[in-house]
């Protein structure tokens, strides 16, 4: 009897040293979360946003308003992290996902049907942090796990992707999705919020995401499309599924070439690995044509093709933007290259496709 009750009290003991961080996201369903952790008496011990660098000015503007009503209800306030890149190569240096797009000429690793985009922008960054932090370090010294909770709702979606993360075995981390265990789904996150007395936020994601669905781009911000065109117009010369059939075959055999290179270096692992990726020719139209990677019934592969076709802005403007931007591109990576001093990315796009509070 006196085994069991040590053993109950180690347990609850450990329980109680467990940190538990709330992975959030600034959207519905991580304030949701926010709002009933509060509602249910479970203080976090931190509060962490991933910054991409590229989420809507709505979203940034939410975070001063999250804040205090963190302050009113005693819970940590939000710690901002980002990804810090180090190394660029040849490419132009950048400090956000966009940037990094625009200076190596391609798109966010989703639309190839990858999630590097997030893993390296969003999820590296809080881990980087989490690492760091004593109680962390203090709960896996001591054979724990920090306990972070994920926002996925009570949604069709969010339910096939809780499916599938929770057989995922983590050393560090012991994931806990609330708003499933508590069969919240979104619209339940929109008046649990709304019932707090704070607004709604806008649903957070990168501007230029590929999960954006056409009815969101419809209500877009042009500023934001302009970067979607930018960033299209600069990717578009190596994307395949925009290549023709003598176009695949140079890009095929460039890259054979390079794949050769390394592979004659590679020893071990490394070379079964690269093996394992030896390029391969494509068909026609086959690879990814845009940020919606390939068209469908209801939308094309490319939303600037959306944003002409419904005429989100005037096609004089797309085809400026087209011509100009990876031209300009371009010449600063020349400059860069011969040591010359060139603006950020900020000032460059600013001038490039001026926000819109600038626009009369
Ligand atoms: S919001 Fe979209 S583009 Fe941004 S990191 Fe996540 S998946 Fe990638």
């Amino acid at each position: 009897m006196k085994t069991l009750q040590t053993d109950l009290f180690r347990g609850i003991d450990e329980l109680r040293r467990q940190p538990l961080v709330v992975a959030y996201g600034m959207g519905v369903d991580s304030t949701a979360v926010l709002v009933e952790l509060n509602r249910r008496g479970i203080r976090p011990d931190a509060i962490l946003f991933a910054d991409t660098g590229n989420e809507k000015m709505e979203t940034y503007a939410y975070l001063s308003l999250i804040n205090s009503w963190l302050e009113k209800v005693k819970f940590p306030e939000v710690t901002v992290v980002r990804y810090v890149p180090k190394k660029f190569g040849d490419a132009l240096p950048y400090t956000g996902l966009g940037e990094n797009c625009l200076s190596n000429g391609t798109l966010p690793s989703l639309a190839f049907g990858f999630k590097s985009c997030s893993l390296k922008w969003k999820v590296l960054p809080q881990n980087k942090w989490t690492d760091r932090w004593q109680p962390a370090r203090d709960c896996w010294r001591s054979g724990g796990k920090v306990r972070k909770i994920i926002g996925y709702d009570a949604c069709p979606k969010d339910l096939k992707r809780y499916a599938h993360a929770r057989h995922m075995e983590d050393p560090k981390y012991d994931y806990w999705y609330p708003l499933i265990e508590w069969g919240m789904d979104r619209e339940a996150c929109r008046q649990s919020i709304r019932s707090e007395g704070l607004p709604v936020p806008p649903k957070s994601a990168c501007i230029f995401c590929p999960a954006t669905r056409p009815e969101e781009l419809r209500s877009h911000k042009p500023a934001y499309l302009r970067y979607i065109v930018i960033m299209e117009a600069c990717a578009k010369p190596r994307l395949q599924g925009c290549m023709s059939a003598e176009q695949l075959q140079a890009d095929f055999e460039h890259r054979m070439q390079l794949w050769n290179q390394r592979l004659e270096c590679a020893r071990g692992q490394e070379r079964q690995k690269l093996l394992a990726k030896k390029p391969r020719l494509k068909k026609p139209g086959s690879g990814c044509a845009g940020l919606w990677r390939r068209a469908t019934r209801q939308r094309p592969a490319m939303m600037t093709d959306y944003i002409r076709d419904h005429e989100l802005l005037p096609i004089a403007e797309i085809e400026d933007l087209q011509q100009w931007a990876p031209l300009l591109i371009e010449q600063r990576l020349h400059e860069y290259r011969a040591g010359k001093a060139i603006s950020d990315w900020r000032h460059f796009l600013d001038m490039l496709c001026p926000p819109d509070e600038l626009i009369d």
